[in-house]
């Protein structure tokens, strides 16, 4: 499966996620993309390899503090540019690794809402989720918390929201994520 990235710090974090992304590339991977903050979520997503989105990034002057990254292994929807992570809904934006075993029910209680979905993937239900959750809640963490009670499946997230940014929010059920703090 892919691996998932983010980084938050008083610097650019784009080198530090394009790093993470070259030493899980060994996973194997059929699309790639990132989101970074900088005022408004900025993303961006290819089909290619690492190498190449890090030359989109650099192309488009990309650059950030707080950000999240992700090289997919497709397991809902094609490998193509529209299902490659991150996803967003609103200022939200979500990487995923794993699988959501109900998001068909939660596509169509969202959908019913009049949330509107631009990918075939398990993952794109997340990022609607928290964005449903987050008028009821006091914090992106809280809305993540709120998400993840009804999400059945493996996985891990990682969590941006143009309303917070000062924060990344992760959440893991049945797949590894590791936490570092660093210079
Ligand atoms: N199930 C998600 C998708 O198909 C994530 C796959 C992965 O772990 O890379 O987009």
């Amino acid at each position: 499966m892919c691996g998932i990235v983010g980084a938050i710090a008083r610097r650019n974090v784009v080198p530090v996620l394009i790093e993470g992304l070259k030493r899980l590339e060994y996973r194997g991977y059929d699309s790639a993309g990132v989101a970074v903050l900088n005022g408004v979520l900025q993303r961006v997503r290819c089909t290619g390899r690492v190498r190449e989105l890090e030359q989109l990034i650099q192309s488009q002057g990309i650059s950030g503090a707080l950000g999240i990254a992700h090289t997919r292994w497709a397991t809902h929807g094609a490998p193509l540019e529209r299902n490659a992570h991150p996803h967003v809904s609103g200022g939200v934006s979500v990487v995923h690794n794993g699988i959501i075993e109900n998001h068909e029910e939660i596509r169509a209680q969202l959908q019913s809402r009049g949330y509107e979905f631009t990918s075939d993937t398990d993952t794109e239900v997340i990022a609607h989720l928290v964005h449903s959750c987050l008028g009821d809640s006091e914090s992106l963490f809280d809305a993540v918390q709120a998400a993840s009670r009804e999400l059945i499946g493996a996985y891990a997230i990682a969590v941006i929201s143009e309303d917070d940014r000062s924060r990344l929010v992760v959440a893991r059920q049945g797949a590894p994520l590791l936490l570092g703090l660093a210079e």
